[in-house]
């Protein structure tokens, strides 16, 4: 039973992060910032390195994150996608950009926007913005835990300042940011 909610739940955040990428593609304007797209696109890449789930296209996936990690000057995992996309069938309407943008990324240095560098909060060590092990860290293998309202990757900060003591009685009354 655990094991099927786990499966329906890891299906359910895969579509719900899917509906931003295919409206990030049909539509001529978004509401979210440029890194936020830029996250969600490397969530499902990370997420669907073996299975890719029905009504999920694996070429929307890598041409958002082409374009946004562009943008962004992520060119290394710009050529990646690029390279990847080659080997998928690719619609005729994406075929004329996916064949420019692979040649016109070739002009930009073979590396990514330090700014853009995953760390991870457990080794603190730099991370590649694409493993194909998962969203795991390279070092030691700590799982990075996404943010669903901005789809970056957080630690839960526990400070004594972010301590509320409610009452003068009260001691279990903390709230946390
Ligand atoms: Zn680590």
């Amino acid at each position: 039973m655990l094991e099927k909610f786990h499966h329906f739940q890891c299906q359910a955040e895969l579509y719900y992060a899917f509906h931003f990428i295919q409206r990030f593609t049909d539509d001529p304007f978004t509401s979210l910032l440029p890194e936020s797209i830029f996250n969600i696109a490397r969530f499902l890449l990370h997420s669907t390195t073996k299975v890719v789930p029905p009504g999920i296209s694996k070429v929307k996936i890598l041409s958002v994150l082409a374009k946004q990690s562009r943008a962004l000057g992520a060119y290394k995992l710009a050529r990646f996608c690029y390279d990847q996309l080659l080997t998928l069938q690719i619609p005729p309407a994406l075929q004329d950009s996916v064949e420019l943008g692979s040649l016109t990324i070739l002009s930009k240095p073979f590396k990514d926007n330090d700014d853009l560098i995953p760390m991870c909060y457990r080794c603190s060590s730099n991370n590649p913005l694409f493993n194909s092990q998962g969203h795991v860290c390279v070092n030691c293998h700590q799982p990075f835990v996404y943010s669903f309202s901005s789809f970056g990757w957080e630690r839960k900060k526990l400070w004594p300042s972010d301590f509320h003591w409610v009452g003068s009685g009260s001691r279990n009354m903390a709230a946390l940011e």
